[in-house]
């Protein structure tokens, strides 16, 4: 295993050779931190507990960091130095990859430059106003609890969450820390397909236009109401979907249960720099009852793709100890899927671990991998911040904490499909 860069002069301290072996523990297959904080200094120690751990020992090899598939190309130095980040890192998005994803959605134009201005913290929100030196009194004029910012406005005012959450994407707006209303919506779209990322456009846009009609006009529509409007943007969308939808039904895939006889397991993860990882996973049967989830807390912040990709392989895990024989997995981490999916693996950490994932998977009698939309993967994206809370559990026969509404929603919502497809 290779630390790509120079060791600091501090780390000169050794007095006898320290072999990596000697730094990971074997029960638990996990780094001995304890180990690691007497040799290494304290950025050292957070990069090393970085690196996932595979579940056999494989022969050590060279790895180049600064492309995606782990191999050095002329290039990539100068690529490196330039812009001073890993072509492979899909964490720390430019504003430019903003910039092409705004314009380039293929949604109304009024859409699209409403949220243009928005990111650009340039909507006359009380905030804002208040910045121009209008004087203004800054409470927010529909929940009346808090400054209204832009991002309070269009994302995190309670009036406004409720809206989102009944809106097709079902999405549960939670800003990690320090995470504000760019990098929410560059993560957001990163995770949906096209028609969902539509949606955030256009409920973005009629969230607005609410506020509006209430602070000026004193007329307050109600969420569905709002919803409707949102929808009404996306008219053009409206077309059917890989069977998923009909031609009445603008709502995009929702989850669905796995074939008679097979399990469906939908797994996700969630990590925060200053209190690790957390890993969450539930098997649900063909009538869409949930059979067992499980949360679980690792100590280190691993990349994204790393984390979804120890979450993949705890949960085939659990599938080989619940002997389940026949598993639909979904992820919403499409770079685990495509590294799963690719027959040439490349020479970096994600895909050593999508490596024991293949192997742990070879004990099942038919294991599937399929990207899915965020909004599918409530649930585990659920269970994992579960993981902070309760380390590592398991819930058979009664719903983990906070999950009964969005089981039922996925259950009630893949019945819609049936009746309305069939
Ligand atoms: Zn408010």
């Amino acid at each position: 295993m290779l630390v790509q860069r120079t060791i600091p002069e501090s780390s000169l301290s050794i007095r006898q050779p320290v072999l990596v072996s000697d730094l990971i523990l074997r029960d638990s297959n996990e780094w001995d931190s304890q180990r690691i904080s007497e040799i290494f200094t304290q950025p050292e120690v957070d990069m090393i507990m970085k690196i996932p751990l595979p579940l056999q020992a494989i022969e050590d090899k060279l790895m180049w960091s600064h492309t995606k598939q782990g191999n050095y190309t002329v290039k990539s130095p100068h690529h490196a130095i330039l812009f001073n980040s890993d072509e492979a890192s899909s964490s720390n998005p430019s504003p430019h990859s903003l910039w092409t994803k705004i314009w380039g959605a293929e949604t109304q134009p009024r859409c699209k430059e409403f949220m243009w201005r928005t990111i650009q913290n340039a909507i006359p929100v009380k905030l804002n106003l208040f910045r121009r030196g209008i004087p203004t009194d800054l409470t927010c004029p529909l929940c009346g609890e808090a400054q209204e910012s832009t991002c309070h406005a269009i994302l995190t005012c309670p009036e406004v969450r409720s809206i989102w959450f009944l809106s097709p994407l079902g999405l549960h707006i939670n800003l990690g820390e320090g995470m504000d209303l760019r990098s929410w919506l560059d993560l957001t779209l990163s995770s949906l397909p096209e028609i969902g990322q539509n949606w955030v456009f256009s409920v973005a846009w009629a969230i607005w236009k609410r506020r509006n009609l209430w602070v000026f006009d004193q007329k307050r529509l109600t969420p569905e109401q709002v919803i409707n409007q949102a929808s009404s943007m996306n008219i053009s969308e409206a077309e059917p979907r890989e069977g998923h939808m009909n031609q009445n039904s603008p709502i995009p895939p929702r989850w669905k249960p796995p074939r008679p006889g097979a399990f469906k397991a939908n797994f996700d993860a969630s990590v925060h720099e200053d209190t690790g990882t957390g890993l969450g996973a539930i098997f649900r049967n063909h009538e869409g009852k949930a059979i067992i989830a499980s949360s679980f807390h690792l100590r280190a912040a691993y990349e994204p793709a790393i984390a979804e990709a120890l979450s993949l392989r705890r949960t085939i895990n659990m599938a080989k100890d619940e002997n389940f024989r026949i598993i639909e997995l979904e992820s919403d981490c499409l770079q685990l899927v495509q590294a799963w999916d690719r027959s040439v693996p490349h020479n970096n950490y994600l895909a050593s671990i999508v490596q024991d994932c293949k192997d742990l998977s070879s004990f099942l009698d038919s294991c599937s991998l399929k990207h899915c939309s965020r909004n599918i993967n409530g649930v585990a994206d659920h269970l994992a911040k579960l993981a902070f809370v309760y380390q590592d559990h398991f819930w058979v026969g009664n719903d983990p904490p906070g999950t009964s509404l969005l089981l039922q929603q996925d259950v009630v919502c893949c019945t819609r499909f049936e009746v309305s497809t069939s």
